[in-house]
Formats: C-alpha cells, structure tokens, sequence
C-alpha cells in the first residue's frame, strides 16, 4: 500500500462509494493523502475534505476531465486530471454545469439507441442510480440486471455496445479540448496532469499523446497506474522516463472506483511521500 492516492471515484460521479465511505475506506489501508477526481464533477470534494479532516487524511481536490477528440494529435477518449483546483471558481463551476448537461443528454441518447438495439431499459431506470454524474456504467449495471446471463461483465457490455465505434456509442456535444482544460485548471489555480497514459495504446502511441499533451501545456503526468499484469509494455518505467525527459511532474494512483470484481483497494497504486512532496512543490510554484 501507498501513503499518497491521488487518482479515486466517489458516488459524485462512477464510483460506489460516497466521500466520506471511501476516505473511511482508504484511511483503514493507511493512507495518508487522497486525492479525489471524479469525472467531469467537484461535487464529492468537500464532503471528503470534511471526512479527511476527522480522519486525520489530507484531501487533494482533483477533477478527471474526458476530452473532446483531436484525432490529429492522438486525443481519443483522453482524460486530464487537475489537481490542487480551487473547486468554487465560477468559470470551473460553469464549463462543469456545460458538461454535465451535454452527459446528460448524451446518456439520453445512449439509452435510446439500446431500446432500437431491443433492449427493454428507460431513461428513469438508469438515472434513478444516478447519485451526481451519469455514466456509461450506469446504463451498464441496469442491462446487465435486467438480462441475467446476458452479459458477463461490464467490459462485456462496452466491447458490446458501450465502448467507441460500437452501437450503442454516442459522442458529447460538448467537452474540452486539452489546450481548453489544461487553461481552465490552471486558472482555477491547479495543476494539469495527463491520467493513465498506457490505457490510449489500442488507439494511439501513448508516448506520442503525451509529447502533445506537453505541448498543450500539461505539467504533470500520471506514472503510477495499475495496468492490467496482461500489459506487454511496461508502462510505468516507460513513462517515468519520459516524464524525466520532458521535466513533468509524477503522480499516480489506483484509480478506485469500488465496482464488484475490481479486485482494488483505495492506496494501492500511487505514491511514495517523498514523490508527492515533489508534485506538490510543482503545484505552489504553478
Ligand atoms: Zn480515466
Ligand atoms: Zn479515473
């Protein structure tokens, strides 16, 4: 286990558990400093900031951006996280207000395509398990309730009909582009850091979307990752040399959302104290 996870989900958007479950949940594995990064949403920050307070665990507020595609520089299906954000200025609150909305509809829309596809859902069956942010796994965990047998894991039904290019897939109307992110959260005071740079490799080098990522302005770079053990790239050392060469700071973390079969524990991917006093030198000096 690690002292410092910077990379986990709560009931604000995918996750299981609500803030103060998961800061009760990672304190129990020794934790030390959690950061909190929802997708597209900062509404699960400050219940964990209380929970941590009585815990006695820092919370870094962090957000998980999913990126418009910019097919030209290998951006398809990238997340940018920001970290160190100050979650109540109102140009964050309004472009997340923006995102949200088009998520909304586009889960909508997703929906929709299914019942074409002859699925039996609705729109309030998969939105009625909606705490915060609604997700693709949402809509996953209602069919595969609702079709025992059907489907053998989530996965299943993204390689399915979930996943992009696939039936059901329906693109956002609106998100950011990285250059767009990278600015947002670095006037919201925080610090821009590419997530999971491995997971792009079936669509595109990921040493090359993190040369461009540089380029847009991103200053830290997610090394530390559970990858799958079936990975034939060791992304980690990998990526820590490239984050050496580029001058990026070095974040990781587990990437917990707490779903059943996820076989992870809040800690168990991330960083050592001393790398995180590195990151959060580079987040003071912005
Ligand atoms: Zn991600
Ligand atoms: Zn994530």
């Amino acid at each position: 286990m690690f002292p410092v996870d910077l990379h986990t989900h709560t009931t604000a958007s995918d996750g299981t558990h609500t803030p103060t479950q998961l800061v009760a949940r990672a304190a129990k594995n020794g934790v030390r400093v959690l950061g909190i990064a929802d997708h597209d949403t900062v509404a699960g920050v400050s219940e964990a900031i209380e929970a941590g307070r009585q815990a006695g665990i820092e919370v870094v507020p962090g957000v998980e951006f999913s990126l418009k595609h910019e097919p030209d520089k290998g951006f398809i299906g990238i997340h940018l996280l920001g970290y160190f954000i100050d979650i109540t200025m109102p140009r964050l609150q309004e472009v997340i207000q923006q995102v949200q909305q088009a998520r909304v509809e586009q889960k909508i829309r997703q929906i929709e395509k299914l019942q074409t596809l002859g699925f039996n859902i609705t729109v309030d069956e998969v939105f009625s398990r909606v705490q915060g942010v609604p997700g693709r796994p949402h809509i996953a965990a209602v069919l595969m309730e609702k079709y025992p047998g059907r489907f053998a894991s989530l996965q299943q039904v993204f390689d399915e009909f979930l996943g992009t290019g696939r039936p059901a897939h329906v693109k956002r109307d609106f998100a950011l582009t990285m250059r767009q992110a990278v600015v947002l959260i670095r006037e919201a005071g925080g610090v821009p850091v590419l997530a999971h740079p491995g997971i792009y490799e079936p669509v595109a080098n990921p040493v090359s979307v993190v040369r461009n990522a540089c380029r847009e302005g991103i200053m830290g770079l997610e090394v530390f990752y559970p990858y799958p053990a079936s990975a034939r790239t060791n992304w980690v050392g990998r990526m820590e040399a490239l984050a050496r060469d580029l001058g990026l700071a070095v974040t990781g973390g587990s990437d917990f959302h707490g779903r059943p079969g996820e076989n992870l524990e809040p800690g168990e991917a991330g960083l050592t104290g001393e790398l995180f006093d590195r990151f959060r030198q580079v987040a003071r000096q912005g």
